[in-house]
């Protein structure tokens, strides 16, 4: 594959401003490779720093832009043995340093020297070497690019779940269905788990039950849970309660919501500096479990690939809209205008 000297790139400028800008495409050097994108999904995580103008862990601006994506490797630098121009590979938005003691104990996704990766709404995207060496993998055979640029974000929700306590099939409430609201709920019913979601948007709703959840219900209006518990197959509440909104409110609501000795877990980031009150006596007296979730773990990225190469959740009801990569912005817009869940950004269509 011929490297051209230069590429179109969506650069985070600010507060929703958004520049394609033409950039100068880096030859890899030793341990490098470029990247060309093929498929980049957009993501409520990018949403999030598109309307706040950066995200306090993973970019800050001016920068190029988006974090999920599946490619074919353009180029190679010296050193590198494991991979050949033309393979189709999924490159992550962040790799670990392999030496603290996070990463030693399997818990990669806490490394003090996490590194992230942004830029995947581009035409290509340069891999540093760290990113080669830890979060590159290759797409299985017949996986096509959208599903494959899901292994992301599909990651984050198999590490969440795998950090619960789920052992008999249990009755779970899932706040919130944005995309990784679906794939929660899409993952616990297909092992076997009753899922109720909550969430004011009908498509959203629609989406769940073919997703395969058990039944969609409109959060109530107030603060009150009375109506979620009445969703519940036990009237004491749901085993383990997951907020998939990010906000102060659906993690608040989701302590509510569990029975004595359930579980809450806090999927969704809230905003930066935001705080929590909790009943101390369900904490105390019932022995809730509350936990948060971030990010993924490499054992949960090949997992996520797995699953999706066996196709075990309908992936495709949650990318309902491909776009070309001039239309960046509007794709995001469609996203606050809660019209889309995702949007499978093809560069070079
Ligand atoms: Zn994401
Ligand atoms: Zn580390």
């Amino acid at each position: 594959m011929e490297l051209p000297d230069s590429y179109r790139a969506a650069c985070l400028l600010g507060p929703e401003e958004i520049e394609i800008q033409q950039l100068t495409l880096p030859r890899p050097q030793s341990g490098e490779l470029v990247l060309r994108v093929d498929v980049a999904t957009t993501c409520g995580t990018d949403l999030k720093a598109f309307t706040q103008g950066g995200h306090p862990r993973m970019l800050q601006v001016p920068t190029p832009f988006g974090h999920e994506c599946a490619g074919t490797i353009a180029a190679v630098g010296d050193g590198i043995e494991d991979w050949r121009a033309g393979e189709a590979v999924v490159v992550l938005n962040s790799a670990s340093c392999g030496r603290c003691r996070y990463c030693l104990q399997g818990r990669e996704n806490l490394c003090r020297e996490l590194r992230y990766l942004n830029g995947s709404f581009a035409d290509y995207l340069p891999v540093p070497a760290q990113f080669v060496a830890r979060s590159t993998y290759p797409i299985p055979p017949e996986m096509s690019p959208e599903h494959a640029s899901l292994t992301e974000p599909l990651a984050c929700v198999l590490h969440g779940i795998e950090i619960c306590s789920l052992s008999e099939p249990s009755d779970v409430l899932v706040l919130g269905g944005g995309a990784i609201g679906q794939l929660i709920l899409g993952v616990l019913s297909a092992s076997g788990h009753r899922v109720v979601l909550a969430d004011p948007l009908a498509m959203r709703r629609e989406i769940a039950i073919q997703m395969g959840a058990a039944s969609a219900i409109e959060p109530p209006e107030s603060a009150s849970p009375s109506a979620i518990l009445e969703s519940a197959e036990d009237s004491l509440g749901f085993n383990l309660a997951i907020d998939a909104t990010g906000s102060v409110a659906g993690w608040e609501l989701a302590t509510q919501c569990v029975q004595p000795g359930g579980e809450v877990l806090f999927f969704g980031g809230c905003p930066a500096g935001t705080r929590l009150s909790l009943d101390t006596a369900r904490i105390h007296y019932e022995e809730i479990t509350c936990r948060g979730s971030y990010h993924h773990r490499p054992a949960a990225v090949s997992e996520a690939l797995a699953l999706l190469a066996r196709r075990g959740l309908a992936v495709d009801l949650l990318l309902s809209r491909e776009m070309p990569l001039e239309q960046i912005e509007e794709a995001l817009r469609s996203m606050m205008r809660r019209e889309t869940l995702k949007v499978a950004i093809r560069p070079a269509a």
